[in-house]
């Protein structure tokens, strides 16, 4: 490997030890010209299944994109870098570990918010107050079952004089709601 500071080809590896609970290898080398000293982490390359955002379109996986919401959430907290990195390491092997080549955005942020649940609360309640409010298809219809099951006396009134015989009519079908910021991309 090249010296990133004169550019010569001859480096040694004086120290190597695993990183990122051993998803990498990371590497200490000094150049034999200039003495300088590097680290380089080494990682497996391995494929990441696409995205499949609520509109139904198909992203490639980010992981820079990832990262940043993550830290957004995360910003002045005390959570470690080391312990950012294992989180999104965590990420990835959950979403390569169902074998698909494409996921829903839905799963992707699913496993955020058990990461940042495990980080930090704050960072969690942020990331989720956020998260939730777009995405979460099943919340939402968990909202509007709830509603169904205690409707106000204003929705009540209404549903006796549209359909006096049914009170406990069904909605099904409730997409999600488009064109709001996904924080997971
Ligand atoms: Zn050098």
């Amino acid at each position: 490997m090249q010296c990133p500071f004169c550019h010569a080809e001859e480096t040694k590896v004086i120290d190597s030890r695993l990183a990122n609970e051993g998803d990498a290898v990371r590497r200490r080398r000094e150049c034999l010209t200039c003495a300088e000293r590097f680290t380089t982490y080494e990682t497996a390359e391995l494929v990441m299944p696409r995205i499949v955002k609520t509109d139904g379109s198909r992203v490639p996986f980010d992981e820079n994109k990832l990262a940043s919401g993550i830290m957004r959430a995360l910003e002045k907290r005390p959570v470690e870098t080391e312990q950012i990195d294992a989180a999104i390491s965590h990420i990835k092997q959950r979403l390569r570990s169902t074998g698909d080549r494409e996921v829903p955005s839905i799963m992707v942020g699913e496993c955020v918010m058990e990461q940042l649940r495990e980080l930090d609360h704050v960072a969690y309640v942020r990331f989720a107050s956020v998260y939730r409010s777009f995405e979460d298809v099943n919340e939402f219809r968990e909202e509007i079952e709830k509603l169904e099951r205690e409707p106000s006396s204003e929705i009540r009134k209404q549903q006796l004089s549209l359909l006096p015989s049914s009170g406990s009519k069904k909605v099904t079908n409730i997409k999600s709601r488009k064109g709001k910021t996904d924080p997971t991309g």
